[in-house]
């Protein structure tokens, strides 16, 4: 198919009797930037070694390009994979490492040489060919290491949760830095990683795993604000359902329905209710979390359910903010943010 990087049918992978992947179909465009997300076990990291060609599927086809590729080995396969621990050679200088798989592959120098440049370009250090990995940082590093793997210039590369190792900052860093190379260059990228933030953050798309099954694949938004499946509400974003009685009292639909934080304004019990077509519910709160930037309420509804309401911290403070353990109070919110999740009662 025109357009396709990646297409996946009915893959399939046991260990033992371990189902790690449990049928999974998906197509990657040309050029996508797509994330797989999921919980730790839930099959990501199986469907990415079979895209490599480093686990060989039970069932199931992989194509490439529009071919089968399901019986080729790896390096018979125009994809190449970055792992979390980038081994980078340390006797070597940035600009040996990244043009080694060139020497490999027996390319002459003048042109490795210019091939290496311009992928260190490409990762914003075409001033640091001369210096060994033991002078960078890990950022550095990492951007090394994805140097390397784009100097081939693959059609698809696969990233394993590359930015695993690094520190939280560095890591929000690289995420902005790794999106826009990725725009730069063009190539396909799969990422796999169990950070939600992370995903949605990045991902032109994102397929939700969970037990070696996709439960949705979509748009950040999609997955975020329209989530198919209760399991994707929960581990996208922060779960808040209103089930059961709850639902009932709070909605007027017994069902399960998904708010999300951001969407609540918490005030005072007493506040009239004189905003129209918003949902309201009275609680006890039970935690406040102090955030910097914003405070985090956990509240007992007196329907039953907790809910988490999330606040710019405009006015308040962080003492302000302890006052309010134990208190009662409103929860207010619009009822277009009561998204009915599918698949429920
Ligand atoms: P993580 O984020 O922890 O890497 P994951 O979503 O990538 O998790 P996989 O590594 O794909 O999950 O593992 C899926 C399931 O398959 C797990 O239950 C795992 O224990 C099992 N598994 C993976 N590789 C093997 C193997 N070589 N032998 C036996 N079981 C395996």
């Amino acid at each position: 198919m025109e357009g396709m990087a990646i297409r996946l049918q009915n893959l399939r992978k046991t260990f033992g009797r371990t189902e790690a992947v449990a049928g999974v179909e998906l197509e990657i465009a040309d050029g996508e930037f797509f994330s797989m997300l999921g919980p730790s076990g839930s099959g990501k990291t199986t469907v990415l070694r079979m895209i490599a060609g480093f686990e060989a599927p039970t069932s199931g086809t992989v194509e490439l390009a529009g071919s089968d590729v399901t019986r080729l080995a790896p390096f018979e396969r125009d994809v190449h994979t970055v792992f979390q621990d980038y081994a980078l050679f340390p006797h070597m200088t940035v600009e040996q490492n990244v043009a080694y798989s060139l020497k490999v592959r027996k390319v002459p120098k003048p042109e490795r040489l210019k091939q290496a440049r311009e992928a260190l370009a490409s990762v914003r250090l075409a001033d640091f060919g001369t210096r060994r990995p033991s002078q960078l940082s890990g950022g550095q590093r990492q951007r090394v290491a994805l140097a390397r793997a784009l100097v081939g210039r693959p059609k698809v590369l696969l990233l394993d949760e590359p930015l695993g190792a690094l520190d939280l900052k560095l890591r929000e860093q690289m995420q902005v830095e790794l999106k826009a190379i990725q725009r730069e260059v063009g190539i396909t990228f799969v990422f796999v990683t169990h950070d939600q933030e992370e995903a949605l953050t990045m991902s032109d798309r994102i397929a939700v795993f969970n037990q070696g099954r996709i439960e949705q694949v979509g748009t950040p938004a999609q997955i975020y604000e329209r989530p198919a499946t209760p399991f994707v509400a929960g581990f996208v974003g922060t779960s808040n359902l209103l089930t059961d009685d709850a639902a009932e009292q709070v909605v007027g639909d017994r069902a399960t329905y998904s708010i999300r934080p951001e969407k609540i304004r918490v005030l005072k019990e007493s506040a009239l209710a004189d905003e129209p077509r918003h949902s309201r519910a009275t609680g006890t709160v039970a935690e406040v979390v102090y955030l910097g930037d914003a405070t985090r309420f956990l509240v007992d509804l007196d329907a039953g359910g907790r809910l988490t309401a999330l606040q710019q911290n405009l006015e308040t403070s962080s003492e302000d903010v302890a006052a309010f353990r134990g208190s009662r109070v409103t929860l207010e919110w619009h009822q277009r943010h009561n998204f009915r999740v599918p698949g429920t009662r």
